[in-house]
């Protein structure tokens, strides 16, 4: 009917007809009712003209390359309307003192995480930290600036086997800035920073927010000491003489 084929005007298929590209296998997967009808209002909006590649596939969410009304390119996050996650999004969610109302159905409680996820990469750039730029959002889709050049930015973890120890250094130096930032002047933590969350495009970019939260959240410290050691021991095993993890912690924490 209407909405689906206002759906294959967004994936391009009455021009190319593909049917079989993984574009549409996945779409096909993963695009209910809802995130249809999310779509449709998105692309009536401007905000997203058509969506051309997957850039990722996850457990959670899909990541797409798209354009917008403007022919601008842009990257969209579409997460599941069901997922097996749901008690640990409804966990990070209750201790997040900004979120008030939690749904009790899947679908709803996603629509939250996804607009949470949006607010963190809003609250991010306040505090100069380079993240993709959010556009727009609305139930399970986020729509975000497109990082890369004709193909998307490579993470840190693709590229590291042609780096060399100085650039390993600056990258360390580079992450272990942005988390004292995001805490001292941001009053918050990414939750989830690794090799597989940072794009190299340029300069680094921090992506991935749907974890981040705000440091008067229950969880913060203990999400603090997990990015520190996660990133604190992924620099030390590339041969950065990096900082003790719990020494920093104690001292980002005032403990
Ligand atoms: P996964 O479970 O695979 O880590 P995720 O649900 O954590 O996925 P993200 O990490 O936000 O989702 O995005 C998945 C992948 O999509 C990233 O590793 C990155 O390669 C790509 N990606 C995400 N956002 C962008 C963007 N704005 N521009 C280009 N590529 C992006
Ligand atoms: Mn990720």
């Amino acid at each position: 009917e209407h909405l689906d084929r206002e759906i294959e005007s967004i994936l391009g298929l009455r021009e190319r007809r593909e049917k079989d590209s993984e574009l549409y296998k996945i779409a096909n997967e993963v695009f209910d009712k809802t995130t249809k009808e999310t779509l449709a209002y998105l692309h009536r909006r401007g905000k997203i003209e058509a969506l051309y590649g997957v850039i990722s596939t996850g457990k959670e969410a899909n990541v797409f390359a798209g354009i917008d009304g403007n022919g601008e390119r842009i990257a969209v996050k579409i997460y599941r309307t069901y997922t097996t996650e749901f008690r640990r999004i409804w966990e990070y969610l209750a201790a997040d003192p900004r979120v008030g109302y939690l749904p009790k159905d899947m679908r709803k409680l996603v629509f939250v995480w996804t607009r949470r996820e949006f607010k963190n990469l809003q609250r991010a750039i306040k505090y100069a930290v380079r993240v993709p730029e959010p556009i727009a959002f609305r139930n399970n889709v986020l729509v975000m600036e497109f990082i890369g050049g004709e193909a998307p930015a490579p993470r840190l973890k693709d590229v590291e086997r042609e780096l060399e120890k100085e650039d390993f250094e600056e990258l360390y130096n580079f992450t272990i800035g942005v988390i004292e930032r995001l805490w001292k002047r941001g009053d918050m933590v990414h939750g989830d920073l690794s090799e597989y969350n940072i794009l190299i495009h340029n300069r680094p970019v921090v992506i991935d927010w749907s974890q981040a939260t705000v440091r008067r959240n229950r969880m913060s410290l203990e999400l603090l000491k997990r990015d520190l050691r996660n990133v604190i021991s992924y620099f030390r095993k590339r041969g950065v003489d990096t900082e003790d993890p719990e020494e920093k912690f104690r001292q980002l924490a005032g403990i």
